[in-house]
């Protein structure tokens, strides 16, 4: 009964399969009712056409990628604040000097956003934002320092 069922099933698959296939109204839905994806007005025109307007087109992509670019705008823009606040204690204090952990958090550090990490010996964790970064090197104090090449 089982197996009988399953040929039935392929046979009404494979049968409205070639009745797609056939019907003609089909393929006149897809070449004349052709659309704007953004506002949905018919096009007219170049079959290949995807918009009614440049304002579509831009309106459109700017809601299927908007989102991400504003993501990507807000990760830079933590990154590019993180790389300002070690480049100006950097400048303040010089490789080598310690300053309190502190220092960071206050000026609005995040400590999640960094471009890049480089172990450099055991527990030598140095963690950058672009060419600056800091090394823990006590309980409550970083290290800065400045990365000269991309390596
Ligand atoms: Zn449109």
């Amino acid at each position: 009964m089982r197996a009988k069922f399953g040929i039935c099933t392929v046979y009404m698959k494979r049968l409205l399969t070639n009745f797609k296939l056939l019907d003609p109204t089909i393929h006149v839905m897809e070449t004349h009712l052709k659309q704007c994806l953004h506002c949905t007005k018919k096009l007219a025109g170049r079959t290949d056409k995807k918009f009614c307007s440049n304002h579509c087109r831009s309106s459109y992509h700017n809601q299927l990628y908007g989102d991400r670019t504003n993501y990507m705008r807000r990760v830079n823009g933590l990154l590019l604040r993180n790389r300002k606040i070690l480049s100006d204690l950097f400048a303040m204090h010089r490789t080598g000097t310690t300053v309190p952990l502190s220092e960071l958090y206050v000026k609005g550090f995040s400590p999640c956003h960094f471009t890049h990490q480089q172990k450099k010996a055991k527990n030598q964790l140095f963690t950058y934002c672009y060419e600056f970064g800091y090394q823990l090197t006590g309980k409550d104090c970083i290290k800065i320092v400045q990365q000269l090449s991309i390596e």
